[in-house]
């Protein structure tokens, strides 16, 4: 039946024939609801199924992208996005989070967030550091990807909390992390004991790496007692040239904590 006589439209759609016009659309968020033309408009984000970590149009499956996170500012949408996105491999969920400040979402992703990642990104941006604390421990203590727990370690504030981990801590490199963040929250002072009465050198050169106070790195440096900051290390190396090959061995280098000192001091002028 053709509509001879002219359509007779409701909208894209005429009511006789079936016709659609590409005007006057009955929008639905992104979608008429007459013909099921789509819009790059009003998108509904939230998960399409659940086997996909994937934030996505629950109305027309668009993908997000981060064109389309610049748009939002609406904080339970952006809450929703950063959950939904897939936090192992997206930027997405990123910029989400990074537009989020609502604390409440916020404590929400990082209690319930579905992936640690997601978790220690929503912790970071908190303002309740007990909470975020807890979140910083867990990620120690239960999550496998060592770059997290990593993270982790350098964010946590409590000494007998960061001691456990040194002792207790399931691998070889979180003890490390855990006895480096130790020297992190030192005092200078204390810093400065270490360098002047320690018997580990290593502990030494990284406390002067964390000194910051210019005088004590300048008495450091203008020292006489060479007794006190020189030092001799074996490390191994190429040792001399045998008949027909370099011989290769331990060597003898000496070190001299003054000259971390004065590199320190030039670096902290710098800045
Ligand atoms: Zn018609
Ligand atoms: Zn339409
Ligand atoms: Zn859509």
């Amino acid at each position: 039946m053709g509509c001879l006589l002219g359509h007779k439209w409701n909208g894209c759609k005429c009511e006789k024939c079936g016709k659609i016009r590409d005007e006057q659309h009955m929008w639905k968020g992104c979608e008429c609801s007459l013909c099921g033309k789509v819009r790059d408009e009003q998108h509904i984000w939230g998960r399409r199924n659940d086997y996909t970590n994937n934030c996505k149009c629950t109305r027309c499956g668009k993908s997000i992208t981060r064109q389309d996170i610049n748009k939002i500012t609406d904080q339970p949408i952006l809450g929703i996005i950063a959950e939904f996105a897939d936090a192992n491999s997206s930027n997405v969920c990123y910029d989400a989070l990074e537009k989020l400040t609502d604390q409440k979402i916020l404590a929400d992703l990082a209690i319930k967030g579905s992936t640690y990642m997601l978790r220690m990104s929503a912790a970071e941006k908190l303002s309740n550091q007990i909470l975020a604390q807890e979140v910083f421990v867990d990620v120690v203590k239960n999550c496998d990807a060592m770059g997290l727990v990593y993270n982790a370690i350098k964010k946590l504030t409590d000494s007998s909390i960061i001691a456990d981990i040194e002792k207790n801590g399931k691998y070889n490199s979180m003890r490390e992390w855990a006895h480096d963040r130790l020297l992190d929250l030192k005092g200078q002072q204390e810093l400065y004991a270490i360098i002047k009465n320690s018997k580990d050198n290593d502990l030494r050169e990284k406390a002067i790496m964390r000194l910051t106070d210019q005088n004590i790195l300048f008495e450091i440096a203008s020292s006489n007692d060479s007794e006190k900051y020189r030092y001799e290390e074996e490390v191994p190396g190429w040792t001399g040239r045998g008949d027909d090959a370099y011989i290769y061995g331990w060597k003898k280098l000496t070190y001299d904590i003054r000259d971390t000192a004065r590199e320190r001091l030039a670096e902290l002028k710098n800045k």
